[in-house]
Parts: C-alpha cells; structure tokens; sequence
C-alpha cells in the first residue's frame, strides 16, 4: 500500500526533506524511519510515517495533517469514547489525586485538556482553585458545571495565563496530540509558580508494548497521536525549558487488550471477514461481555506478564518542578528515578 503521507527521497527536495528530518523538540536534523502504520481505530487504509531522532529518541508523525483536517480524524465516535472513559474510571482519577497531593495539597491548578472536568472535579472542594483549557465548547461547559473550574476554550498556546499563575499543572495523555509539544512546556513552565509542578502522562513509545506490538500497538493513535515520547525524550525537553524532574515512572495500561484486536482485524480482513472498527463499536452484547471478561482474566494477564519480560511499561507518568529561584534546574536529578511500578487500569 502506498500514501501521500508517507515520503520518500524520490518524492522530496532536498531543503524538505532536511525540514522533515529535523526533530521537534531538540532540533537535531538525523532523524530516520522509525514506522509506517495506519488508523486502525477508524479501520482506515492511509498510512502513516513515524520518524525517530537519533539524538534525544523523541518519535514525531511526518507530515501530520494540518489542524483543519484534524476533525476527520477524530469525530463523534472517537469524542465519545473519550468522554464515556473518562466518566467512568473514578479509580483512575482518584490514584491521580493521590498522586499530586504527595507533591500540592492547594492552591492554584490549570488542567490541560481537561475534557469534561472528570479530574477537577476529584479536587472540587476548598483546597483548590480549579482551571482548564478545553478545545470543546460542549465539554468545558460540562467541566464548568461539575466542580466550578474556570474552563478557556481554544488552543493552549492561546490561553491568557499570567506568569507565576499556578501551583500545579497538569495534562493526562493530551500532550501526544499537541503540534508543538516544546511551546507549550515553555508555556507550562512560565504559568507555574516558582516551586509549582507539572504532572503529565503520556504513551511511551520505547515500551515493551510497542517493541511487541509495532504497528499494531494501540497507543500509537495515528494520525491523531502526533508526538511520541520515552523517558529520555521527555526528561530531555522538559530540561530543555528549564523544568527539573522529581518522578518517572513507567506503568502498565490496557493497551495490549486493544492491540491484540487490531492483530485480529487484520487476520480476519485477510481471510475476507471485515469486523465493525473499535471506533464504531458499540455497546457488547452479553456474550461478548462474558468473552472479554474471561479475556481479562486468562489470557491478559498471561500476556502481560510475558510483555513486561520485554520492557518498561506503556505509559509514562512524571512530575517536573520549576526550580525557587536560586536553586539550579537539574539540581534534583539525583532524586530521580525511572521504574515500573505496576498496573495501572484505564
Ligand atoms: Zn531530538
């Protein structure tokens, strides 16, 4: 299968290519091909390219689509999926909440992405003073409504935050989705607060699930994923801005139960049997709940414990600080620790 997305060096100029080559975050110009995959979500045949930088291991798209053409790729099936995943995990919100009270207990705390405030509102009460950035009218509102929050609909890079704004910052799996991935975290470490955090969790693309996986491994979310980080990647820009690392830590998802599907969309394709996308899908049927069910408790856990032999886990949770005044960033990175710690549950 071929695509006009995918390139190759007969079809570019030299000064493209070079453009194309040139990593988004550290600025080195050595990066290679790293994958071609396409949207398994929405069952579609376009293929897309990954390029790798040699230098710091960021994973980028090539040629993403440009933001008004974002909206075929995401659209009312992929919105409500987000949306029913995020109102229905209070356990996944709560570990968060604990998680950033090790760190703030209260004060100021900007949400980025924040979708219809299922994280704020774990933290509606007198401790916080809440805000988000939404680029849905219709889930801000909803944010809005839930826990108070103050919501700025639009881009992140649009948002009229003063310096110095906030005690904490965070952004769960929204940062993959941002075409300038760097400008945002120089706008994060301008609106924290000398001392405030950044908690951000991201996929991780130098897994033991994408190293199994490939171009079949959920997270990659093509085209709508369009930064993929490591732990390196993302400790390197986040130095880059000035922020110090306190935590990272790399943790077990579901993605396996997903990517195993999208292998077995594609046996069936070939064998001429074309299975409704994960995208489409609605709600399962009894039966079905009874499969998955079994599913998750024989062959999951089976596969996962053979996936971790091959790696770290596929999502990536850490906390940077912005250094008080007079302490030097990198100062704490002897604190800093990169592990497994578990199985996290979307
Ligand atoms: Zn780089």
């Amino acid at each position: 299968m071929t695509s006009e997305r995918v390139f190759t060096s007969s079809t570019i100029t030299n000064q493209q290519q070079q453009e194309l080559l040139q990593c988004t975050t550290c600025g080195e110009s050595d990066a290679v091909p790293f994958l071609v995959a396409p949207d398994r979500f929405h069952s579609r045949k376009t293929l897309y390219q990954l390029l790798r930088c040699q230098a710091c291991s960021m994973v980028w798209l090539s040629s993403a689509p440009r933001p008004q053409e974002m909206v075929e790729h995401y659209g009312p099936d992929y919105d409500k999926k987000i949306a029913a995943a995020g109102e229905t995990s209070p356990d996944r919100w709560r570990d968060r909440t604990g998680v950033l009270t090790q760190y703030k207990q209260e004060g100021t705390l900007l949400d980025l992405g924040c979708s219809s405030g299922s994280f704020l509102s774990t933290l509606k009460g007198n401790a916080w003073d809440l805000y988000g950035i939404e680029m849905s009218t219709e889930s801000a509102s909803r944010a809005q409504e839930r826990c108070g929050a103050k919501v700025f609909v639009g881009d992140i890079l649009d948002a009229p935050f003063e310096p110095g704004s906030f005690d904490a910052i965070t952004c769960f799996h929204v940062f993959e989705h941002l075409y300038h991935p760097r400008e945002v975290l120089q706008k994060v470490a301008r609106w924290l607060k000398p001392g405030g955090i950044f908690y951000v969790l991201v996929p991780n693309i130098d897994s033991a699930g994408e190293r199994v996986f490939q171009s079949y491994w959920y997270a990659l979310e093509l085209p709508r994923h369009l930064s993929h980080f490591s732990p390196k990647s993302l400790s390197a820009v986040a130095a880059s801005v000035g922020l110090e690392k306190l935590s990272l830590t790399t943790h077990r998802e579901v993605f396996i139960e997903y990517s195993t599907h999208y292998i077995l969309d594609d046996i069936l394709a070939k064998l001429g049997i074309a299975r409704t996308s994960l995208a489409a899908s609605g709600p399962a049927s009894l039966g079905r709940k009874v499969i998955r069910k079994v599913y998750r408790l024989t062959v999951q856990p089976l596969l996962t414990g053979l996936i971790s032999l091959a790696g770290d886990g596929e999502s990536i949770h850490a906390i940077f600080r912005k250094p008080v005044e007079g302490t030097q960033a990198g100062s704490h990175a002897s604190s800093a620790r990169v592990s497994q710690s578990g199985v996290v549950h979307l």
